[in-house]
């Protein structure tokens, strides 16, 4: 199996922002498994499919032909071929997510597909359930987490930044709201794996962040 790096973590904790760079620094992909996701979590919005009709959001999963190109410049996520990227972010579709992703048939097809596209090249695989289920055996996995209010915190930032209009105690009880459905769902709850390192980043800032994965990679994978 090529080398792989499973990264979890709850919502805001920096995943994908730091896994891109880390990635790059080791000269693999980044696989932004949560994008793949949030691709069926729009197409069932967009479809009008109930959030509660798991033979629907299966029946759903099963019919779409969900893709990314990882690129230099970044993730792009296909759905049926068109590139969905720029419509994923929302808080309507990360909530919608979170909730498609309790389906055991959602996660059944997803897990599939990244398992495939792992066992292809070296990558680095962000998510809730990489160390867990897909790559239970990948020789590196981080836990990445950091306090509530500091995840929240750079999430209003990040919005800021953008422009977006954010109230902070609302982008506070949003992330709140996501971690606990996806901590406490039935299959592949987030948690951290036994064997992975937690790294958490309270306090820390972005680029020491990365040096404390990379020195967990090298680490690991000297220690093989
Ligand atoms: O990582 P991101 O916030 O983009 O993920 C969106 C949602 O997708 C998460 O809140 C979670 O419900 C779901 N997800 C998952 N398993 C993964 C990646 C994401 O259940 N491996």
């Amino acid at each position: 199996m090529p080398l792989t790096i499973a990264m979890d973590g709850p919502v805001g904790a920096g995943k994908s922002t730091i896994a891109d760079v880390v990635a790059r620094r080791l000269g693999i992909l980044h696989l932004d498994t949560g994008a793949m996701y949030r691709a069926v979590g729009l197409s069932a919005l967009r479809r009008g499919v109930r959030m509660d009709d798991e033979a629907a959001l299966t029946a759903l999963c099963e019919a779409l032909r969900v893709t990314v190109a990882c690129t230099p410049e970044g993730q792009h996520t296909f759905v049926d071929g068109e590139d969905v990227t720029g419509l994923i972010r929302t808080e309507e579709v990360s909530m919608a997510t979170s909730t498609v992703s309790k389906v055991p048939g959602v996660r059944a097809a997803m897990v599939r597909l990244q398992r495939q596209l792992a066992a292809e090249t070296p990558m680095l695989l962000d998510g809730r359930d990489i160390g867990t289920r897909v790559l239970p055996d990948a020789p590196v996995k981080i836990y990445l987490t950091a306090d509530a209010r500091e995840r929240a915190r750079r999430r209003y930032e990040q919005l800021r930044e953008k422009g977006a209009e954010a109230d902070f105690e609302q982008v506070l009880a949003d992330l709140r709201r996501r971690d606990e459905q996806d901590m406490n769902r039935a299959v592949d709850p987030l948690r951290p794996a036994e064997d992975a390192v937690i790294v958490d980043t309270t306090g820390l800032t972005f680029e020491e962040s990365v040096e404390k994965i990379l020195s967990v990679v090298k680490e690991r994978t000297e220690h093989e």
